[in-house]
């Protein structure tokens, strides 16, 4: 195994799950490698082909993201070709036939569409694997869900014998089960790596929305351009970017145009000149996405907060994949949390509803945080850490004032809790500032003790001292169909219930007037 390792691919040593799975392949057993990005995946499906001198199959779901690869391989000598409609040399299908390749890669609409005569022939030569690479396109739960991935089961009804490797890098457990049951895997090999990458700088900061914003995140770009390396700039939309793209451009930056409604062309060229270094910065939506091997990508920006944690880690994670510092900077703004609606587009399904607004609640949270980035991010996917503070984020490495809150948040939780915990922030807010609203004067909160007491602070101030209790797990947030509601945590009620209205503990908050934005 070493020397194939050091012959094609000139490295000295596997990186340690990279030989377990290797191994459990050349022993037919199904694997799930959840990895990620960057850690080395691909080697697992290239060797066994190597090793054993027949084909691997690779499932992947772009035709850029094969041409890469095939390209690669095909410069490190080994033999690797791509079926695809628009690759119709019949001569590749007769070399393929014959098993002349050691790596043939395929979209699953491919995979599923050759004709059974072709499987068969190279059945008889051996086939050592199917690779499904980008797995996590196969379930709903992910953040890319394909349907030509679900059909991939009919494959395996085809290739009966032979072991199935799924590869991705998004963790959760919901998704991994999905890829599990989809490919009807059995009693995989899991090799389940760290999702911490250690190389790279977790950073979130404000915004509004204006002119003036642009022109910060155009200066902060500046800053960089005369370092080697990139920046691509995720924008939740296609106007943002337009208007990213044509601010840096007035600044005299090379910068490069990516979304969905360019042609195809227009896109290829873009893609092509920004893996060249003929651009410093490449401003896109989301459909600049899978495929972008670029090894020396220093800085991803997000002017918009995603729509999830697992699109966020996904997508910030492009920079740093040769192990350089680099960072990821979230630029938010309160209406994107606002945006589950939007993003459920016509489901109708309550569940998948949820998901959705779930989904966006943890981003929200992830922003609003001020604990460290990373620990909260490998909390999320399910990873414990065990260093509260990373060093390599903003929050770690920002000295906050802070100071004791207990009065304060005492006042909120109780608010919270007394009336009855099935609001929003309004209402406990309200109480506590005094209003004399209809709705407060109708359920009777202002003769609650605590009606007025919060007068001194603006509402804004309050809503981001409840921002903090959450990220500090005081209070809870849900959504129901239609309204976020807030309630006073399990933690939460342990503070209150050793606190007295005279006396509460310590309990300490950096400074609010960080927060409010
Ligand atoms: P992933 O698919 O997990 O995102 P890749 O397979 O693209 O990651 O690998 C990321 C980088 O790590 C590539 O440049 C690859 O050549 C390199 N790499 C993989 N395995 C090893 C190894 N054993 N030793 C050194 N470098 C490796
Ligand atoms: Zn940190």
């Amino acid at each position: 195994m070493e020397s194939i390792l050091k012959k094609y691919y000139g490295y000295t040593e596997f990186r340690e799950y990279q030989k377990e799975v290797i191994q459990k392949i050349l022993e037919k057993r199904d694997s799930l490698v959840v990895m990620a990005t960057g850690s080395g995946k691909s080697l697992c499906y290239q060797v066994p082909p190597l090793l054993s001198g027949k084909t691997g199959i690779v499932i992947s779901p772009l035709i850029s993201l094969m041409q890469d690869q095939v390209m690669s391989l095909t410069q490190r000598g080994i033999r690797a070709e791509y079926l695809a409609s628009s690759n119709a040399d019949h001569s590749v299908y007769t070399k393929a036939k014959s098993g002349h390749y050691h790596l043939l890669y395929m979209t699953p609409e491919k995979a599923c569409s050759i004709h059974t005569s072709f499987w068969s022939k190279l059945l008889e030569l051996g086939i050592c694997l199917v690779a499904v690479d980008e797995a996590h396109c196969i379930s709903e739960w992910g953040h890319d869900f394909r349907v030509e991935y679900k059909k991939l089961d009919q494959l395996r009804g085809i290739l009966l014998d032979v072991p199935f490797v799924g590869l991705t890098a998004t963790a959760t457990e919901r998704v991994r089960i999905d890829i599990i049951n989809s490919l009807k895997m059995s009693n995989p090999y899991l090799a389940v790596g760290s999702f911490d990458r250690k190389n790279l700088f977790y950073g979130v900061k404000h915004f509004n929305h204006g002119a003036s914003s642009v022109e910060e995140l155009v200066q902060e770009i500046s800053k960089f351009a005369g370092s080697a390396g990139s920046t691509i700039v995720y924008c939740t939309t296609i106007k943002d970017v337009e208007q990213i793209f044509k601010s840096l451009q007035e600044a005299g930056l090379k910068a490069g145009i990516y979304h969905g409604q360019l042609g195809s062309k227009t896109r290829e060229e873009s893609h092509r000149s920004f893996i060249r270094d003929e651009l410093h910065v490449m401003v896109a939506t989301v459909a600049f996405g899978m495929g972008i091997d670029k090894p020396d990508v220093r800085q991803v920006i997000h002017y918009g907060c995603p729509k999830s944690l697992e699109t966020y880690y996904q997508e910030s994670g492009r920079c740093g994949r040769d192990g350089i510092a680099s960072a990821c900077w979230l630029y938010y703004t309160g209406s994107d949390f606002a945006k589950a609606d939007f993003y459920c587009g016509e489901l109708k399904e309550a569940n998948q509803r949820r998901a959705i607004a779930e989904s966006l609640m943890a981003a929200k949270r992830y922003c609003i945080a001020t604990t460290c980035r990373r620990k909260f991010l490998l909390n999320y996917f399910g990873e414990k850490s065990s260093v509260d503070k990373c060093g390599n984020c903003d929050n770690c490495l920002v000295s906050r004032i802070e100071r004791d809150m207990s009065k304060e948040a005492f006042l909120l939780m109780s608010s919270i809790f007394s009336c009855g915990g099935n609001f929003g922030l309004n209402m406990p807010i309200d109480v506590l500032r005094g209003s004399r609203a209809k709705r407060i004067l109708d359920a009777q909160f202002d003769k609650l003790p605590l009606h007025g007491l919060g007068k001194d602070y603006s509402s804004n101030w309050w809503k981001a001292m409840a921002n903090q209790l959450i990220s500090h797990g005081y209070l809870s947030e849900n959504f129901s169909d239609v309204y976020r509601i807030v309630r006073v945590s399990r933690k939460g009620m342990e503070y209150l219930n050793s606190a007295t209205p005279d006396h509460q503990p310590p309990l300490i908050l950096p400074l609010i007037s960080d927060m409010v934005g």
